[in-house]
């Protein structure tokens, strides 16, 4: 009785995105470069692509294969960045889940007209409609005596 030969390990499928891997979108906008049994081809996980220009099949047969990973990886990279998922653009999903982080606006000195501070504005401040200035630092601690 002959033994089975030993298992083998071998990657057969790239994931391509422009969401980070610990986005929780990841995985609806990601596309894969998959190992077919005559090449590579591209896929969301249900269609593959069938032209360069980003038609989509759902006909296994149909799906366009290149013979290594390397041109498909290219097609998918660009794929990747016009994705869209349920009528959202990848690029809306990336700033929904990274919204910019925006400096706070900062007050005039104090008594600067406050229809000309981007700090006071929309606040209403009470009459004479002045800006307190910015936030007093923090006092320097008592010498020792
Ligand atoms: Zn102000």
């Amino acid at each position: 009785m002959t033994q089975p030969p030993e298992a083998t390990v071998e990657a057969v499928r790239y994931a391509v995105s422009v969401l980070p891997a610990d986005d929780i979108n990841f995985n609806a906008y990601a596309l894969y470069v998959q190992r077919r049994r005559d090449g590579w081809g591209i896929t969301d996980g249900a269609g593959w692509v069938e032209t360069r220009t980003g038609t989509w099949t759902l006909d296994h047969y149909e799906a366009l294969t290149f013979p290594t990973p390397e041109p498909a990886l290219a097609l998918a990279q660009r794929f990747a960045l016009r994705r869209t998922v349920n009528g959202i653009s990848v690029t809306e999903a990336y700033q929904r889940t990274h919204p910019a982080t925006t400096t706070p606006p900062r007050h005039r000195p104090a008594g600067t007209n406050a229809e000309q501070c981007p700090a006071c504005h929309g606040t209403n401040p009470d009459w004479p409609f002045l800006c307190p200035g910015p936030p007093a630092a923090p006092a320097a601690p008592e010498e020792p005596q």
